[in-house]
């Protein structure tokens, strides 16, 4: 089977997109609404474990639109650089 690099950006992102908006389905009605939730960072690094607190608001917010995606922020994680690594090895 092949899948190009990109298909499998584009997988994985929908994945996470998947699980995030599960969790935030799961915990909205168990948490305080100011209160933050570890989502999982949308990054194309598909070993990335990073995570991104965000409200449950904050996260519809940012699913409104297509085009946006929830990334951790860099220093923090202990794998920092780690998202800027799309198409590094092409063969
Ligand atoms: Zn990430």
């Amino acid at each position: 089977m092949t899948t190009s690099r990109q298909d499998r950006f584009v997988e994985n992102e929908r994945l996470l997109r998947i699980a995030n908006e599960g969790l935030r389905k799961r915990v909205e009605d168990m948490v305080e609404p100011n209160q933050s939730i570890p989502f999982l960072c949308e990054c194309i690094d598909e070993t990335c474990m990073a995570r991104i607190e965000l409200t449950p608001k904050e996260y519809e917010m940012a699913r409104s639109d297509d085009e946006w995606f929830v990334i951790a922020p860099g220093p923090s994680p202990p794998r920092r650089g780690a998202h800027r690594r799309r198409r590094k090895s092409t063969t």
